[in-house]
């Protein structure tokens, strides 16, 4: 199958170079990053997987310079450069190119919407996680699901064909019934520790230990809940959804999550497609989103001081 990558940073080179190498199929990363496309094109992609290290030579180019239709295309942007790179692909979507997103954070089959026909659009989420050391250099860690459905219920075969390609290529494709709410559940993480250790500047451990986590907590998924329900008809279960969060905290501690790492890193964070997207859905439903929207408004306060554009 050809493959296009579409934003290759830290998970994008993690599932680019597993489709290559275990995989077998015909994959070619798509960046922006001069830097890192030179490195890749010199030297090759120098990748430690679960703690192995390897260099691959992979394809790498801009997105404008690749130009052949693909049989599916996985895109790996941050969530607000998801629309520009759409725009910058359009020439390499087919007629049944199959399009599979697995970003954080929320609105993106709208998004896509603009430039793929719904049959072809596949939502899901991983688990693995990713980073970037220098251009041309990335690590990949995982073993746990890659979630995927199709978003049109007529479609499920080539949901199929997708987990069975992630599969062989060591990913651990899994169909999902119910991605939707795998999603939402997942932005209830990253609204809440992510945002919350990126504000506190601590790791989840110390987050989790302070005297406020409940009422933050509550204050938070309460808000994500009323309107999964409202515009998704999903059920996040408060309660439910702070337990799993404790759990989680538990086992993964000492772990300062990606939004803290980005305003280290000096860039921009999700939080608009986070929080910010759970302020926007409220306002459509006359509510009120209080506690999420003094925590977008002070994530991007922070961005402002740290005088990231
Ligand atoms: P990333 O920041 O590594 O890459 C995204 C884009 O930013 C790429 O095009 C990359 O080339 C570019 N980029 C990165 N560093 C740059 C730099 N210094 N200069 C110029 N360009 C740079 O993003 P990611 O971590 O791969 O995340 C992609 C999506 O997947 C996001 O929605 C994220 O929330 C989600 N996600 C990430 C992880 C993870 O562990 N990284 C896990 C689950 C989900």
């Amino acid at each position: 199958m050809k493959i296009a990558i579409a934003g290759s940073g830290a998970l994008g080179c993690g599932f680019g170079y597993l489709l290559q190498k275990k995989g077998g199929q015909d994959v070619t990363l798509l960046d922006n990053w001069d830097a890192h496309i030179q490195a890749v094109n010199e030297n090759g992609l120098k990748i430690t997987v679960n703690g192995v290290e390897d260099i691959e030579e992979m394809k790498m180019c801009k997105p404008h310079e690749l130009n052949e239709i693909m049989d599916a295309i996985f895109v790996f942007t941050k969530s607000m450069g998801l629309k520009a790179m759409m725009k910058s692909i359009d020439h390499i979507i087919g007629e049944d190119t199959k399009v599979i997103c697995l970003l954080n954070g929320l609105g993106h089959l709208q998004t896509l919407q603009q430039f793929v026909d719904k049959k072809n659009i596949i939502m899901g989420t991983t688990v693995w996680t990713a980073g970037i050391d220098a251009p041309g250099v990335t690590h990949f860690n995982g073993q746990g699901p890659v979630e995927l459905q199709n978003s049109d219920p007529e479609e499920k075969e080539g949901a199929l064909e997708i987990v069975d390609i992630l599969t062989k290529s060591g990913l651990n494709g899994v169909y999902s019934d119910n991605v939707n709410f795998t999603t939402w559940r997942k932005a209830c993480v990253n609204g809440t520790m992510n945002a919350l250790c990126a504000l506190l500047d601590s790791n989840i451990e110390e987050v989790f230990a302070s005297s406020t986590i409940d009422s933050m907590l509550s204050g938070i998924i309460t808000e994500f809940a009323a309107v999964a329900k409202l515009q998704d008809g999903i059920e996040l279960d408060v309660d439910e959804t702070i337990t799993y969060l404790k759990g989680l905290a538990d086992s993964v501690g000492a772990h300062y999550p990606s939004m803290h790492q980005d305003l280290a890193n000096k860039r921009p964070t999700e939080i608009d497609f986070l929080n910010g997207a759970v302020v926007e859905i409220s306002k459509q439903f006359n509510l009120e989103a209080s506690y999420c929207k003094a925590i977008t408004d002070l994530i991007h306060a922070k961005e402002d001081t740290l005088g990231i554009k």
